[in-house]
C-alpha cells in the first residue's frame, strides 16, 4: 500500500537536494510523525546501500592538549581544570594491535591541536601503521593543518579525515569559537582535505548554544553541496567547565532527524550513530542506527586516559562504547537487526 510522504521528503529522495528554505521548511515542521517517516525512508536507503552491515572504527584520543579555546569544549586551551595527556607512539600502536585482535580495521586518531604531533612525528606514526596493518584503514581527527601538512599525511598513507564544519553560517561560528577562528578557514580546510584525495567528513551538533532552524538548514545545504564522504553529527552537551556549562543539551530527536535527512540526501555516506548520541540516552547509538547511521566508533585509548578525554560532562567510555565489549555491541546490534563487520568500511559510490 502506498504511504504518504512528506512532498519535501520525497523531493529529497528523489533529486538529492533542497532549498534553504525548504530545509528550513522541513525542520520547523519536525513533528514525531515525520521524524517516523523521515527515518523508515532514511533506514530503506542505508540497508539498499550496505544491507544491515554496520562498520565500526576503533578511536583512539591521542592527545587532550589543544591551542584552540573552542566554547563549548572541555578539552579547550581555556579549561586549567583538564588533565592533559598525550599518548606516545608505542601507546598507540599497542591499541592498534588490540583493535586488531579485536576485528576492527579502520583506526581513528583523534585529539586536540597538539603541535608535538609534528608532521614528521605523524608520519612517522601513520607509516608504522599501515606497515604493521597493511589491510586497515587510518582516519585522522587533529583540526585545522596546513595545505603542506594534510598532503604529507596523505603521502604517509591516512586514507580519512574528519573535521566538523561545526556549523555554516560564519556569526553563528563566532559565537561559538574566539576570534582566531572562523567559518571561512575551516572550510577552506575542507576543501584542501578534499582536493587532495582524503575520503572527508564534516558535520555539527544538533542543539549547540545559539543554533536555529535557519543555522541547520545552512549546515544541511553545506552538506549538500561539499558533498562529504562522511558527517558527523552528535548532540551538544554542556561541559561544566565552560561557559556553555548551564546551555542546554541538544536532543535525541532533533539529532536522529538530522541523521535520516543527511542519509536520504547522500544515501551511501558514511554516517555514525556517535559517542555523543550514547552518551544522552542509553539506546542512542540503536536510535541512531533506526534513523539511518551506519557506524560506530567505539574508544579504544588506553582505559587510564579515557576519563581524560572529557569534551562534554559524563561522556560514555565504557559498557559498548568501549573496544573491548565488542560484544555487547554486537548483540545491542544484532537485537535491532543488524550485524558488526570486520571491514576497513570505505566510502563507495
Ligand atoms: N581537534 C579536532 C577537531 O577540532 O576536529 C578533533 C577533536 S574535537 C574535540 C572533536 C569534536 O568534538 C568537535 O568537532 C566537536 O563537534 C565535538 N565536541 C566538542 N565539544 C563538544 C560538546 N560539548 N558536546 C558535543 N560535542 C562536542
Amino acid at each position: 500500500m502506498a504511504r504518504n510522504i512528506h512532498p519535501l521528503l520525497e523531493k529529497l529522495d528523489k533529486t538529492h537536494r533542497l532549498s534553504v528554505e525548504e530545509y528550513h521548511t522541513l525542520l520547523k515542521s519536525c513533528t514525531p510523525d515525520l521524524r517516523q517517516e523521515a527515518a523508515r525512508l532514511a533506514v530503506e536507503r542505508a540497508k539498499a546501500h550496505f544491507g544491515n552491515r554496520i562498520y565500526i572504527r576503533g578511536l583512539m584520543e591521542i592527545s587532550n592538549i589543544c591551542k584552540n579555546g573552542c566554547r563549548y569544549c572541555g578539552i579547550g586551551r581555556q579549561n586549567p581544570n583538564c588533565q592533559r595527556y598525550r599518548l606516545t607512539p608505542e601507546q598507540i600502536y599497542r591499541c592498534a594491535q588490540e583493535g586488531y585482535d579485536l576485528g576492527f580495521r579502520t583506526f581513528v586518531l583523534q585529539g586536540g591541536e597538539d603541535a608535538w604531533f609534528t608532521d614528521d612525528r605523524l608520519c612517522t606514526i601513520i607509516e608504522t601503521l599501515k606497515s604493521q596493518f597493511p589491510d586497515c584503514a587510518v582516519t585522522l581527527s587533529l583540526g585545522e593543518r596546513s595545505h603542506e601538512s594534510y598532503q604529507a599525511l596523505y603521502d604517509a598513507g591516512a586514507d580519512r579525515y574528519l573535521l566538523r564544519h561545526e556549523t555554516a553560517d560564519p556569526r553563528h561560528y563566532g559565537k561559538l569559537h574566539p576570534a582566531d577562528q572562523s567559518f571561512a578557514q575551516r572550510r577552506a580546510c575542507l576543501e584542501d582535505l578534499h582536493r587532495i584525495g582524503y575520503q572527508t567528513g564534516c558535520g555539527m551538533m544538533a542543539g549547540s548554544p545559539y543554533q536555529t532552524p535557519l543555522h541547520l538548514a545552512q549546515d544541511l545545504k553545506f552538506i549538500e553541496e561539499f558533498s562529504p564522504e562522511m558527517c558527523g553529527i552528535g548532540p551538544f552537551i554542556p561541559h561544566k567547565d565552560t561557559v556553555f556549562r548551564d546551555e542546554p543539551a541538544g536532543t535525541v530527536e532533533l539529532t536522529t532527524f538530522l541523521l535520516s535527512l543527511i542519509r536520504i540526501m547522500k544515501p551511501g555516506i558514511l554516517l555514525p550513530a556517535t559517542t555523543a548520541l550514547g552518551s544522552i540516552d542509553p539506546n542512542g547509538r540503536e536510535k541512531g542506527i533506526l534513523a539511518g547511521a551506519n557506524v560506530v566508533m567505539p574508544n579504544l585509548s588506553p582505559v587510564e586516559v579515557r576519563e581524560k578525554y572529557t569534551l562534554y560532562n559524563n561522556k560514555l567510555s565504557s559498557g559498548p562504547e568501549a573496544a573491548q565489549n565488542l560484544m555487547e555491541l554486537q548483540k545491542r546490534m544484532q537485537s535491532i537487526g543488524y550485524q558488526v563487520v570486520v571491514d576497513r568500511g570505505d566510502y563507495q559510490m
